[in-house]
């Protein structure tokens, strides 16, 4: 089966074809991602308006591209998926009209995707595992520790209490007056830069529950930046090393309670997997962590390849690809929804959960 997939729900257009063969395994045929970094980064972060206009000027022309690059036309698609949520609601609408339109016209099953759903089901096309397994998805707009238990069955183990993990390190940029997007900048001056010189908050750390929290991180770099005015090269790197080190020490607690808890849950389960995704699993000295810890503890640590780490297409087409095996087709009055927790699934499919 080929599925077309769609993805505006942020500030990336993409579209992309994925073909799923009866054994479950995937292949992605093409996956155009155009990215509309420049277009924001004059505002420091995403303006929903300009993206909204921006999916409507370039969608179209990304749908023909990911045909041609597959070597398709229409006709070869067995179905179509968009993301339906969560997201900015202008992207959304466009991304998801153009999708029910392509299905409707060409009498194809649709299929309305939780751009979560996308994130969390990518290491089945990339690395084929198995249920269960858990995900910490690390972006711009969210900062979550999942335990995929099934297609169709989420448990969301903890979320971030203000920023999301992306958002601290953008918004920590910012105050340092390093530009948009701010994470791999932070990333480099980090590495230029004396971890020891400043201490920062390790927000969360040692709590039982497992939610994230950086806002006050942010405030602890901002109090800190204020008292060292006017700041100096040396100075901005000193900070970014601190801000990095302490988001280390704290997804280090984070992450290693939820592998506890993995266990609690899933004592049979032989070899279980971390999956990290989302724009932030690109920080090398956070990946670096994220390993150690996972082989001190028995986990496989499994990062897909970056541009299937960040937002595109495929993983939306590979979402819908898994769930025509399994379920109907969606309904074509399915509304778009700015907000759509990964937990507020229909009724799982397959799975250790079922
Ligand atoms: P969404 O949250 O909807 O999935 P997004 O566009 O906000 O989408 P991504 O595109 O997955 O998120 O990732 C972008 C975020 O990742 C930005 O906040 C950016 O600063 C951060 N980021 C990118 N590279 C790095 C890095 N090397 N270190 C830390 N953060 C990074
Ligand atoms: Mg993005
Ligand atoms: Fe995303």
């Amino acid at each position: 089966m080929r599925v077309l997939g769609i993805e505006t729900s942020c500030d990336e257009t993409a579209a992309a074809i994925v073909e799923r063969d009866a054994d479950g395994h995937g292949r992605i045929l093409s996956n155009v991602v155009l990215s509309q970094i420049e277009e924001h980064a004059p505002y420091g972060g995403v303006v929903p308006e300009i993206a909204a206009r921006a999916h409507v000027e370039v969608l179209d022309r990304l749908v023909s591209q990911a045909l041609q690059e597959a070597h398709m036309t229409l006709d070869d698609v067995d179905a179509v998926a968009a993301t339906a949520g969560p997201g900015l609601i202008g992207g959304l609408i466009v991304g998801l009209m153009t999708g029910k339109a392509i299905a409707m016209a060409g009498r194809k099953p649709f299929f309305a995707i939780n751009h979560l759903e996308g994130h969390a089901l990518t290491p089945r096309l990339t690395d084929r595992i198995d249920f269960p397994y858990l995900l910490l998805l690390v972006s711009g707009g969210h900062t979550q520790m999942v335990l995929v238990k099934g297609l169709g069955d989420y448990e969301r183990l903890g979320t971030t209490v203000d920023d999301a993990l992306g958002e601290a390190f953008d918004k920590t940029a910012k105050l340092l007056g390093l530009p948009y997007p701010g994470g791999p900048e932070v990333e480099k001056a980090a590495l230029l830069g004396d971890r020891a010189r400043f201490t920062l908050p390790r927000p969360m750390k040692g709590e039982e529950r497992l939610d994230f929290s950086f806002s006050g991180l942010k405030t602890a770099v901002r109090q800190l930046a204020t008292t060292l005015e006017p700041l100096s090269q040396t100075d901005v790197n000193d900070i970014c090393a601190a801000f990095q080190a302490a988001v280390a020490d704290t997804l280090d607690d984070r992450v290693s309670r939820s592998l506890m808890r993995f266990r609690q849950s899933f004592p049979d389960v032989f070899e279980p997997s971390l999956v990290v995704a989302g724009g932030v699993a690109a920080n090398k000295e956070l990946r670096a962590r994220l390993q150690r810890l996972c082989s001190d503890d028995g986990f496989r640590f499994i990062a897909p390849p970056m541009e299937l780490c960040t937002d595109n297409a495929a993983m939306i087409a590979w979402a819908g690809a898994e769930r025509a095996g399994f379920a109907p087709a969606d309904t074509f009055d399915i509304a778009p929804r700015s907000r759509w927790p990964l937990d507020m699934q229909s009724a799982p499919l397959i799975g250790a959960g079922r």
